[in-house]
């Protein structure tokens, strides 16, 4: 897609062996510093997973600079051209894993991981009857927007997802299974899981929604809603046929919305979805326990300041 939009949003992961993790984290933050960018990335000694943002010519430098070292050469950047930078700071962190799993011997991408479909084996897939569809994202994810027939996951975290497979989906395990993700790196973890856990036939969404939503021949058909993203967008749309529709409800009146928003309660911050109106007249709590409480303790900060 040709655009000429001055600025561009970078998805991008690859697992692959890092030695000194935490040394690189640091070099790669000097790299990114001077560069201009900003955004989140995570190193681990299994890989990398990160979302910049920057003018073309930010992007395009940062880029080239991955593609020259050879860990990286093949690496995949999924590209988001837009009007404005979608992130206000750079940071670069180190951690143990990329997406947090905490399953001791969890197979490496690297070493094992389902199977690949491309947007259209995807499209294909959904359309089958027998085909099992797991969203491998969080709860909140979900609500706003998925392919239609996918299992809601009743998960908060990455990390909650062993236990509610185990527990929910484990008549599947001779079934045809696909999952799929953002951008591709949580699937990758979790088929690898999932073949290890006895599921026989197990395929992910390569690329993830976001190449789903740009694959000219499917157009992002079967997904219903928007896609939550991890930058200061929150929803992008996915689905880029008259069938698009909103799914998302309003946590207030129950009408359908797909706009995200926290809780003014900065130690709730909870996630609901809201209308602007519906918002500002529950002035942005997502209860009144919350508004009492936040009223009640910027009182006590009053009296200590
Ligand atoms: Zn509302
Ligand atoms: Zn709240």
């Amino acid at each position: 897609m040709e655009t000429n939009k001055p600025y561009r949003i970078l998805l991008y992961y690859k697992f692959v062996p890092i030695d000194n993790p935490d040394e690189f984290a640091q070099e790669h933050l000097q790299l990114c510093n001077e560069l201009g960018l900003k955004g989140r990335i995570l190193v681990a000694s299994e890989g990398i997973n990160g979302t910049v943002s920057g003018t073309i010519e930010q992007t395009q430098k940062y880029m080239d600079h991955m593609h020259a070292d050879p860990r990286f050469n093949d690496l995949w950047f999924k590209i988001d051209e837009v009007d404005q930078p979608a992130f206000q700071k750079m940071h670069v962190r180190h951690k143990e894993e990329l997406v947090t799993f905490r399953v001791e011997d969890a197979p490496k991408p690297f070493e094992k991981t389902g199977k690949y479909l491309d947007p259209k084996e995807f499209y294909e897939a959904l359309q089958d009857d027998d085909v099992i569809v797991i969203d491998g994202r969080n709860d909140y994810e979900y609500d706003i927007g998925h392919f239609r027939g996918a299992i809601r996951p009743d998960v908060k975290s990455f990390r909650e997802f062993p236990e509610w497979i185990r527990e929910n989906l484990g008549q599947y395990k001779d079934k045809k299974i696909i999952t799929y993700c953002t951008g591709g790196v949580r699937c990758e973890k979790l088929t690898g899981w999932m073949m290890d856990e006895g599921f026989k036939d197990v395929a992910q969404l390569h690329g993830g929604i976001v190449t789903y939503g740009k694959d000219p021949e499917v157009e992002g058909r079967l997904w219903d809603g928007k896609l939550y993203v991890f930058d200061e967008r929150i929803s992008v749309p996915v689905n880029r046929t008259d069938e698009d529709r909103v799914i998302g409800k309003c946590h207030y009146c129950g009408e359908p919305e797909d706009r995200y928003i926290n809780c003014a309660y900065p130690k709730c911050n909870r996630k609901t979805i809201a209308h602007v109106h519906c918002e500002e007249e529950h002035h942005g709590y997502c209860s009144p326990e919350c508004q009492t409480k936040h009223h009640a303790e910027e009182e006590l900060d009053e009296v200590v300041g």
